[in-house]
């Protein structure tokens, strides 16, 4: 058979060149969890290349990554618990605020807002956390993004995995610019705005048909995520306003 990883050909039940198994099939739910206690602790397998894949050529290699060619890459989930972890850990010794609580609280004091109201505490909470809710909300941008290019025909834990990948790679991103962009509020927006940036072309480049429909389909994922958000914060709002 032909290895789905480099292409050579092989008897048996791994390649004799690069020793990926021949059961490399299409990636599902089972294969996520199943990665994930054998993988977090192996940094030198395809760590360094994953972050050089991701930065050079996302779109492309997470394509290969999803069509069988996975010896050299780190497993999705373990690279954003590393890469995350690495910018928590970084703003917290930095003493900085996420970006984007920084930039809210700066927007509602131009507004003139009481900074104690009720509701201003508790999208604060949010903000406060948002790298934490972006975590938890992968699996939501994924539903937004699997039903905008749905014609693609990748499932859902492949969207899954594709957010992953882009999610740590942002994680780097603002861990880069932590060091480069401390207090001045006026840059603040550069990060968010580059992360999107990085989201965009990872996409464009992931959805290889060349479809100007693509650019919509991408807004289109961005509108249904903010619609799923403020769905799930009003059912929660519904809910403390009936348990009062
Ligand atoms: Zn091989």
């Amino acid at each position: 058979m032909t290895c789905k990883n480099c292409g050579n050909n092989f008897e048996g039940n791994f390649c004799n060149n690069c020793g990926q198994s021949s059961k490399v099939s299409r990636i599902d739910f089972k294969f996520l969890v199943h990665e994930i206690p054998n993988s977090v602790f192996q940094l030198n397998r395809g760590f360094f290349y994953t972050i050089k894949e991701l930065c050079v050529r996302p779109g492309s290699g997470i394509r290969d990554y999803l069509a069988g060619k996975r010896k050299r890459f780190y497993k999705p989930i373990a690279y954003l618990l590393i890469t995350s972890a690495l910018y928590i850990l970084t703003a917290h010794l930095m003493g900085i605020n996420t970006f984007i609580a920084d930039l809210f609280a700066g927007f509602m004091r131009g507004l003139g807002v009481q900074e104690q109201s009720y509701g201003v505490e508790i999208i604060n909470w949010i903000l406060k956390n948002q790298t934490y809710l972006t975590l938890l909300f992968i699996p939501l941008f994924s539903l937004a993004s699997y039903i905008a290019f749905k014609n693609y025909k990748y499932n859902y834990v492949e969207h899954f995995v594709l957010n992953l990948y882009v999610t740590g790679q942002q994680m780097l991103i603002y861990l880069i610019l932590s060091f480069v962009i401390t207090k001045d509020n006026t840059l603040i927006i550069f990060p968010i705005a580059l992360s999107m940036t990085y989201n965009i072309w990872t996409y464009i480049q992931f959805f290889d048909k060349k479809h100007i429909s693509k650019l919509i389909r991408i807004l289109l994922t961005y509108i249904l995520y903010l619609i799923e958000i403020f769905l799930i914060l009003f059912v929660i709002a519904g809910f403390l306003e009936k348990t009062k």
